[in-house]
């Protein structure tokens, strides 16, 4: 398994890749990688020749100063994590390799699906993620790209900066991996204490009894109840919406065929989202 810095030597071993009529599969993370992380590589090891997993915490995605200077960054732990496998192609660029000084980008036109529910909550965030997945496409040029569904409106955002921008590029969208006590893996569970970890069960917890509530009751009084279920726990709740899986508006009285429930709360100084389809 090899290690690229620049995006000049990512290309020239790709190339060398294509030219064997090798099938690319690009893996975008932020690092501090876990299993949720693992599951997106062994399926593109699945189904693809050679994988790329780039490893770059995003500064353009992160609306709170604070929270990208605690982001968890152990490159060399990574390195050891993904293990030795000749397939895997890893890429930890600099800024100013995936930033580039003559990089423009004109902002990418959503309706609205980069202001509400994340986006909401985080400004510009969604922009600044289809502005480093554009230029990861860019550098990587890759047959299929992998995304896992724990970031559901990025799922639904990036096929649409791929269908806006005619990239050749199939998105593949993976399952949440869960601790088996079912809290979602995220990279951001490193700064959660035990306790914690606990106490942000009621998030996995509150989904389930979603799917209860939606036996019952129509999808505005299934999310009252809900919310009241979930504030008797100790996290501080952001947002619980109900929305449809593909125009990811908000269900009031009711439910689609495909409906997920998505929560984002701060457990101590960390804010979690998690979502599942209902
Ligand atoms: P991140 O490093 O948090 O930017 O995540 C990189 C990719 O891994 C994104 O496509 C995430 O949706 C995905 N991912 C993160 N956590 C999980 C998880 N628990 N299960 C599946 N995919 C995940």
């Amino acid at each position: 398994m090899s290690v690229y810095y620049t995006t000049q030597t990512l290309r020239i071993a790709i190339e060398s890749e294509k030219a064997l009529n090798k099938s690319i599969g690009f893996v975008p993370t932020m690092g501090a990688l876990h299993e949720g992380h693992l599951a997106l590589v062994k399926k593109a090891l699945s189904e693809v020749d050679t994988v790329i997993v780039s490893i770059f915490v995003n500064p353009t995605q992160f609306n709170n100063k604070a929270d990208l200077e605690k982001y968890p960054r152990m490159l060399n732990k990574d390195i050891d994590f993904l293990g030795k496998n000749e397939k895997i192609l890893i890429f930890a660029p600099e800024y100013s390799e995936v930033y580039p000084k003559d990089d423009s980008f004109v902002k990418i036109e959503l309706n609205n699906l980069d202001e509400i529910l994340e986006g909401k909550y985080r400004p510009g965030h969604f922009q600044g993620v289809l502005h480093v997945v554009r230029n990861l496409f860019q550098i990587v040029q890759p047959n299929k790209a992998y995304f896992g569904l724990k970031d559901f409106q990025q799922v639904v955002i990036i096929k649409k900066m791929v269908d806006f921008l005619k990239f050749p590029i199939e998105i593949v969208a993976c399952p949440t991996l869960r601790e088996k006590s079912g809290l979602a893996m995220s990279s951001r569970n490193l700064r959660l204490t035990d306790n914690q970890k606990n106490e942000a069960l009621i998030i996995f917890q509150t989904l389930n009894y979603l799917k209860e509530l939606k036996l019952k009751y129509a999808p505005q009084e299934a999310k009252k109840r809900a919310i009241e279920y979930f504030n008797s726990g100790f996290l501080s709740l952001e947002y619980l919406e109900i929305v449809d899986d593909t125009s990811l508006q908000k269900l009031d009285e009711f439910w689609t065929k495909n409906s997920t429930c998505c929560i984002a709360a701060v457990c101590g100084e960390v804010r979690l989202i998690d979502n599942i389809q209902i």
